[in-house]
């Protein structure tokens, strides 16, 4: 789902024009300095095309002045978004805060949309034609209050939207497309730099290729890879109020666009409850994965004794995962990433034939029958792979099926065709 971020100084009327948005009256928050909002993000939907729109309307004030600040969590929202809805208040005119906000976009190289707010009648539409001065194109006058305008201005925003889910951008044969993530200070950053420095960074086009300048081609030996959303890892965006919530933003980003999540996880430290959800997300965008436990040259013998036992306790419904121990720092096993992406790639697109497949449910069902329920006996009278990337199975049965039965097929069928690093997916159709 595309992204929206709204910035613009305070009292431009930032909320209430995300209000008008989303379609609620109420809730108004005001847009004073120094109110942090909890929430920031709402769902959205404009002509049946749904996208998020993020308020970065709060931050706390500190030492470094107000401009800096806000350029600050500009930035930070840019970077998350796919289209900036830019706000200014056309009564007053712009500020030395905007300019430097604008600066931030253009360096950005974002679509802008420009919204002239407090325009609340024709008279004042004059004010809005004066914003064009901040070299952002048109600005679409508009009254957060009354409603005015808001209709054009998101048919704008749509208009700026990526035209169809990043999903797109997929080319049959082209580099593979690889995220690292995990939370902050894991070595994300020191990863990529290792596996740069290694290999070849490509850095012409690959024949049919366009490359997004926030991802990086790497060519490891024979293949190329496309390491996704690389930018934020290459240009560390400072932490700010807010950074964590545009992380996990961008990571969500990040793996939707991905074939496979390199997952890194800090050795050294316990694992967190953060990086199970991380690990998580990967699984339910039905992603490859690949866990790497990065500072092994940071671990002793104890450690290491304990990183074992999260593993058998935290880490257990990840063990299709394949994983290194490495380490960024050292280089230690970082050439063997590409042997466990490819191993996680390959489990991703695994086809069965339905012929083998129905021979292993046929030799399943046999040996361990579903439970009967109330005097009857659930069966399974036909499965196929309905998808790859990842293994997506549909059974069709007589009768409904336990979700642990489900579950125990999805076991069984890991133990028989492996699907090493890829998430399985069955799904049942029952006939009553
Ligand atoms: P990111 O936030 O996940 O991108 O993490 P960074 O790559 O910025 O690394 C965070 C810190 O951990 C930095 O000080 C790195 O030098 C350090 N670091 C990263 N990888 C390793 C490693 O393998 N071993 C050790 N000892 N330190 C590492």
């Amino acid at each position: 789902v595309p992204v929206v971020a709204v910035v613009g100084r305070p009292n431009v009327g930032k909320s209430m024009l995300v209000n008008r948005i989303i379609g609620r009256r109420e809730a108004v928050v005001q847009d004073l300095p120094g109110v942090t909002r909890d929430r920031v993000s709402y769902d959205a939907e404009w002509n049946g095309r749904q996208f998020v729109i993020v308020d970065t309307g709060g931050w706390a004030p500190d030492a470094k002045g107000m401009a800096a600040q806000i350029a600050e969590q500009a930035e930070l929202a840019i970077a998350a978004a796919d289209v900036v809805l830019f706000v200014v208040d056309a009564h007053v005119g712009t500020q030395d805060i905007d300019e430097a906000v604008v600066q931030v976009l253009r360096r950005s190289k974002k679509p802008v949309v420009l919204a002239a707010n407090k325009v609340d009648d024709q008279r004042q539409e004059a004010d809005a034609a004066a914003m064009w001065n901040l070299g952002l194109g048109e600005p679409h006058p508009v009254s957060a209050m009354h409603g005015r305008g808001t209709g054009d201005l998101l048919d704008a925003l749509l208009d700026a939207l990526p035209d169809a889910p990043a999903f797109a951008e997929q080319e049959i044969g082209g580099p593979r497309r690889v995220a690292i993530i995990g939370r902050p200070n894991v070595g994300k950053s020191s990863l990529l730099n290792r596996v740069a420095k290694a290999n070849r960074v490509v850095v012409d086009n690959v024949a049919g290729t366009t490359v997004d300048p926030v991802d990086e081609l790497v060519q490891v030996g024979p293949i190329t890879y496309r390491f996704i959303d690389t930018a934020g890892l290459r240009r560390r965006v400072k932490e700010a109020s807010g950074h964590e919530y545009y992380a996990s933003l961008r990571t969500q980003g990040a793996i939707e666009r991905a074939e496979v999540c390199v997952v890194v996880l800090d050795a050294s430290e316990t694992i967190s409850d953060q990086d199970l959800r991380i690990l998580t997300m990967v699984e339910e965008a039905g992603k490859a994965l690949v866990i790497a436990y990065n500072k092994w040259d940071l671990t002793d013998e104890e450690r290491r004794h304990y990183l074992n036992r999260e593993i058998e306790q935290d880490i257990r419904a990840f063990a299709w995962a394949p994983s290194v121990n490495i380490s960024a720092l050292t280089g230690r096993n970082v050439d063997r990433l590409s042997v466990a992406i490819e191993q996680a790639l390959d489990g991703w697109e695994t086809r069965i034939s339905t012929g083998k497949l129905n021979a292993f449910l046929g030799r399943l069902a046999a040996a361990h029958p579903h439970p009967v329920r109330s005097g009857k006996q659930p069966r399974i009278l036909f499965g196929t792979q309905a998808q790859n990337c990842p293994p997506t199975f549909a059974l069709f049965t007589s009768g409904q099926f336990d979700p642990q039965y489900v579950r125990f097929v999805e076991r069984r069928l890991r133990e028989d065709f492996g699907f090493v690093g890829s998430p399985v997916h069955v799904e049942v159709r029952a006939r009553e």
